[in-house]
């Protein structure tokens, strides 16, 4: 029989917050982000890469329960200020391959560091900003990623600079303060992968051979989304990239922090999407149960064929038979064919078994955490929906409906 993944919301909180703010809407749990956290604390540095979930509130938390954090973007770097992150310090990263006018004034003005991704990048933050502490995002001209459009390096990745050397002198030249080394690649739970990764890092430390502060191991460090998934061994991860950044440190004669800069370790799991059936759609013979979120809410389906294990909740309070199943499609409003929430990488759908369900239960998708309300859209003029926190089986509304006024303010 497979396995089942348990609510990592209380049911009862759940009901709650539909009874509060309707359907559809977005829950995390507060204390599965500080669990994760903690799992972690061996790292000397954990940044969060906010873009996995952006919201304010979220960003508190992690500051407060000590992270920093990381911002791609003008919106990001906002984010982070009103946080309460510093931009002076060590606090906020600037990482992109791309710096526009408005994001250079701003990273100059709050003296924020920036992740290097790209030589255009140094001649621009260069001009104005000598002495600006950057990092460098090293290509190690080979890649990974959970999906081919995830894959973060190798000739067919735009992040990262490839000119390592070219790179180091245009450092030199504008006199940029190097304080770091960076290399992001979805390394999953492959350990033989991981130590080409750090060979990568240990072989562009010694070709720089300069005395720098920091060796950041990236993100991408994976979860179980399915229920047979292999979990990560975060021990025999510290460990292999301890034992690299010892050999760095030895050669270069200097003292180096280890920082980690997950997005979805952190907050995946602690995520629901909670939706409505609404309609029970019999298609030849095949079933099709209608939700009341769509790919403008959670495109990871979608647009990777990424896979978020689904549950049921009656609206009331009946019990619902696991023992007879049905077998569906599950779909959302949009007008579009692919907004389908069981679809392979290939966009083939499948079906997926659920107790027998009546309109108006309710579906959840779990681990929706990252990626899920920091990627919608406004796509077939939907609102964005609202986010719910919950610490200590209190309800926080930390991200209100938008409403549809809103929405067209912008053009009217
Ligand atoms: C997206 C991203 C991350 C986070 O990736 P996860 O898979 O969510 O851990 C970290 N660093 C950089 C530079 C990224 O672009």
């Amino acid at each position: 029989m497979k396995k089942l993944k348990k609510l990592i919301i209380k049911k009862k909180n759940i009901l709650s917050a539909i009874k509060i703010y309707k359907t559809p809407l977005w829950i995390y749990d507060y204390k599965t982000i500080k669990k994760q956290i903690l799992k972690l604390k061996k790292f000397d540095i954990i940044r969060f890469a906010q873009k996995s979930c952006s919201n304010i509130h979220i960003l508190k938390i992690m500051k407060k329960l000590g992270a920093k954090i990381d911002a791609v973007s003008l919106g990001e770097i906002e984010r982070a200020l009103k946080a309460g992150f510093k931009g002076n310090c060590n606090d906020i990263v600037y990482t992109s391959d791309i710096i526009d006018t408005q994001t250079l004034k701003k990273v100059v003005l709050h003296k924020i560091p920036i992740n290097i991704g790209s030589i255009d990048m140094i001649k621009k933050i260069g001009k104005i900003s000598p002495n600006h502490k950057v990092w460098l995002r090293i290509n190690p001209k080979f890649g990974d990623g959970h999906n081919k459009k995830t894959n973060t390096g190798g000739k067919n990745s735009k992040h990262g600079v490839w000119n390592t050397q070219l790179a180091i002198s245009l450092i030199q030249k504008y006199n940029l303060n190097l304080i770091g080394l960076h290399m992001h690649i979805g390394s999953g739970a492959d350990y033989n992968h991981l130590k080409k990764v750090c060979y990568a890092m240990i072989k562009s430390a010694l070709l720089i051979n300069k005395k720098i502060s920091f060796i950041s191991a990236g993100g991408g460090l994976p979860i179980p989304y399915k229920t047979n998934d292999k979990k990560i061994n975060i021990k025999s991860y510290h460990k292999i990239w301890k034992k690299s950044i010892k050999n760095i440190s030895e050669t270069l004669k200097c003292k180096i922090k280890l920082e980690i800069e997950p997005g979805r370790f952190l907050v995946a799991q602690s995520g629901i999407l909670v939706s409505k059936i609404e309609s029970i759609k019999i298609v030849k013979n095949q079933t099709f149960i209608l939700v009341n979120v769509g790919f403008n809410d959670l495109i990871r389906p979608a647009l990777y064929g990424s896979y978020h294990y689904i549950s049921v909740i009656s609206k009331d309070n009946r019990k619902l038979n696991t023992l007879k199943k049905i077998k569906v499609v599950i779909g959302g409003p949009l007008c579009e064919s692919g907004d389908i929430f069981t679809q392979k990488e290939n966009s083939e759908i499948y079906t997926i078994k659920i107790p027998k369900v009546k309109l108006g239960d309710y579906i959840i998708f779990h681990d929706t955490g990252a990626y899920g309300a920091s990627m919608s859209s406004n796509y077939n003029s939907r609102p964005l929906i609202p986010e719910i926190l919950i610490k200590k089986n209190v309800l926080n509304q930390i991200r209100r409906r938008q409403t549809i006024n809103e929405m067209l303010s912008l053009e009217i």
